[in-house]
């Protein structure tokens, strides 16, 4: 067993599977004192993957383990349970192949919570890719009625558009590469970066998404104040992905 624990650790257990998309994968994993995950201002888990050879999760919990970070999608922390949305990518990787496999009963790890959401503003600009919709969607759950703003999702294809609950002052644009080609996407937010910093004087901007494409963003960040954007890389393509 192993004994350097993570903050938060504990073991949690798939209760449910859902495939809520062509290429989304929802497991929610039960588990006992969940309510140091129940807050807006750490939407994320670390992931501790069992082996899959060995389906146990006897030895996960330590520094060692083979983690990935995913969204706290939802939370019922009196219930004991987590939903988690994975994007089942081509590539081969522990964290979509673990998603891929579970069946009810299987045991994991989780520790954290970590990372950032967004900070109170008027007017938002949220824009992301797959991997990032589960953590817009809860973020557009949380803002206040009379918030404004753009949200931009890129998608594989038109399978992965889904609805979103959000405040009526938020427009939801997808962009599928499938149809409309990548470049669309960082255009469309380059362009939303630079309209919102320059009409908006209360906003803040949350991007999410591939390595090269929140680098892609950077420069276009320049019209705008560190504190009022937060630009996070959540994977990265190797050749054979991209
Ligand atoms: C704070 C944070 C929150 C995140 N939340 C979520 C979430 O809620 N849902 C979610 O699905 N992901 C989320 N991610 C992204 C997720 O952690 C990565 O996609 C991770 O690499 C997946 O691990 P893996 O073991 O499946 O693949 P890895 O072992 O990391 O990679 C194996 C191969 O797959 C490729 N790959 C990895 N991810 C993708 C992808 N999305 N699409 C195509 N190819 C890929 C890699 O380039 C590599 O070639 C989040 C990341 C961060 C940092």
């Amino acid at each position: 067993m192993n004994t350097a624990r993570e903050a938060g650790f504990r073991l949690v257990t798939v209760v449910a599977t859902q495939r809520i998309s062509a290429r989304m994968h929802r497991l929610r994993l039960a588990g006992e004192n969940l309510l140091r995950f129940d807050t807006p201002a750490n939407l994320h888990l670390r992931l501790h993957i069992p082996d899959a050879a060995q389906k146990t999760a006897a030895r996960v919990g330590g520094r060692e383990d083979i983690t990935r970070y995913y969204t706290i999608r939802r939370i019922d922390a009196e219930r004991g349970w987590i939903d988690v949305d994975f994007v089942l990518h081509e590539a081969a990787g522990p964290a979509c192949d673990f998603a891929r496999r579970a069946r009810v009963g299987d045991v994991c790890g989780i520790s954290g919570p970590c990372g950032l959401g967004v900070k109170p503003a008027r007017d938002y600009l949220l824009a992301g890719d797959e991997t990032a919709l589960p953590a817009i969607a809860r973020i557009l759950e949380t803002l206040p009625r009379e918030a404004r703003g753009t949200v931009l999702i890129e998608t594989l294809d038109a399978d992965g558009v889904c609805d979103l609950a959000r405040p009526d002052g938020i427009d939801l644009c997808w962009f599928c590469r499938h149809q409309r080609g990548h470049d669309d996407f960082i255009a469309a937010a380059e362009k939303a970066i630079s309209t919102l910093a320059g009409e908006a004087e209360d906003h803040f901007i949350w991007i999410a998404g591939e390595f090269s494409d929140c680098e892609a963003l950077r420069p276009a960040l320049k019209v705008t104040q560190k504190r009022r954007y937060i630009n996070v890389a959540y994977w990265r393509a190797t050749e054979a992905v991209r």
